[in-house]
């Protein structure tokens, strides 16, 4: 399998150089020069397979000849060294949980594939990575985790100060060494941005090895069609699911899409998407204008111009028409989420996180107008991740598990810096 840029300005290049490169030379993101066809039988036989040989098999061919098959095993192994149950809510509704990972939101898997193939890659050839990336808060926690303690690689996290809940915060700012928290005094889209110039930046490239781990990442982005062959393992009915997905970046949501084009059977999609509308709009519209993010409880959600919206075009040859049949989306207000959320609890004593509860509520809205159909909302991240707002807008308390008390008494260590360009090009630059 090759990847070559979406701006095409730059050469194709195998799954190990994007992974190492992150986004093209050009500044355009990488995509599969084609979606592999699943075997027919393979996916009728799907039930009977374990979690790792599903990964595996879907996992090869984006891969190709860059890792041996059995160690390309092992990281799938070790990729899914958790559960990822489904949950039935009522006869319509199930809940696939995401965030049985360490560190309980669904951005694990993608971290934990990454890390393992970046470090594979590494201990091959002698060079040192250094990963930048971009968090509105889970990210930065699955990148710390899966990336920590890799010989010859360093971490750089740029999160928005005061935007992040405290269980973030020190999920990523404690305890590991090999993990540096930049902590900018802006907006997500402002470290998103501070990101992305950092890669545009040839003289620093050229004295600093980076790579990104954000879902930009051709190695984090792809590994999450796992959870979709997953779900469908587990699905009970004849009829193929709706799937709603959570979206910010839509790195999930464009990573489904990527399942269903190579044969897995999906009755349609749902970007749940929270105030932060461009999607809904544009698939309204058919005009995709970028906005400023706003602040939400579903924070992880809170994107102004989402990464993987160009994959998603690309998936599609740019057909709006055939984009609408396949996918619908919603925007959630915080009011309806926290509605939601005391609602579910009352009904079927199941407590959803903010971001599972925009889910919820799409899949709901579609479900009303399509009453043959069933579907799967994404729960993407454990609601004691957001105990601080889950309790102050539901009144309902939660009770922490005890890995996030551990993580609580942890010292947080970060370094401010502005949003704008110069002090994190100082700081890479300076690094030793
Ligand atoms: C990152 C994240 C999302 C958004 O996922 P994208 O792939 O960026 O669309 C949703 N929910 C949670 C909890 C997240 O951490």
């Amino acid at each position: 399998m090759n990847y070559y840029s979406l701006l095409q300005k730059s050469p194709r290049v195998n799954f190990k150089e994007a992974l190492f490169q992150g986004q093209a030379p050009d500044g355009g993101l990488y995509f599969p020069d084609h979606i592999p066809l699943l075997n027919k039988n393979w996916l009728g036989a799907i039930k009977n397979l374990e979690k790792e040989e599903i990964a595996l098999e879907v996992m090869k061919p984006y891969v190709g000849k860059c890792i041996p098959e059995d160690e390309l095993y092992r990281i799938c192994e070790e990729t899914c060294s958790f559960s990822f149950p489904l949950v039935n809510l009522n006869d319509r509704i199930s809940c696939l949980e995401l965030f049985h990972g360490p560190t309980m939101a669904f951005k694990d898997v993608g971290a934990r594939f990454m890390s393992r193939c970046l470090s594979w890659f590494v201990q091959h050839e002698n060079r040192e990575v250094t990963v930048l990336v971009a968090t509105s808060g889970d990210t930065g926690a699955a990148v710390a985790n899966g990336f920590s303690g890799l010989k010859g690689v360093n971490v750089v996290v740029l999160y928005p100060s005061g935007k992040v809940s405290r269980f973030q915060e020190l999920q990523m700012t404690s305890g590991h060494s090999s993990v540096t928290a930049l902590e900018v005094s802006g907006t997500f889209d402002d470290c998103q941005r501070m990101v992305k110039e950092a890669f545009a930046d040839t003289e620093l490239k050229k004295r600093r090895f980076l790579t990104s781990a954000n879902s930009i990442n051709v190695a984090r982005w792809l590994p999450q069609q796992i959870y979709y062959f997953l779900a469908y393992k587990d699905w009970p009915f004849e009829k193929p699911p709706v799937f709603s997905v959570p979206s910010g970046n839509f790195g999930n949501i464009c990573s489904g899409l990527v399942a269903h084009a190579s044969g897995l059977p999906v009755q349609h999609f749902i970007a749940a998407c929270n105030r932060n509308k461009v999607f809904p709009d544009f698939m309204e519209s058919g005009v995709y204008t970028p906005a400023q993010s706003v602040p939400t409880i579903s924070s992880a959600m809170d994107v102004g111009d989402p990464s993987n919206f160009k994959r998603v075009l690309e998936l599609f040859h740019h057909n709006h028409a055939g984009m609408t049949e396949l996918i619908s989306s919603y925007s959630v207000t915080d009011h309806r989420t926290a509605e939601v959320i005391w609602d579910v609890h009352h009904k079927y004593g199941y407590l959803m996180d903010p971001h599972g509860a925009v889910a919820f509520e799409c899949l709901q809205t579609y479900l009303d107008l399509h009453p043959g159909e069933k579907g799967i909302f994404m729960e993407t991240a454990h609601p004691a991740k957001f105990g601080e707002i889950m309790e102050s807008t539901t009144g309902v308390p939660i009770a922490m598990p005890s890995e996030m008390r551990a993580v609580m008494k942890g010292v947080k260590q970060s370094t401010p810096i502005l949003p704008g360009y110069n002090d994190l090009r100082n700081f890479l630059w300076n690094k030793d």
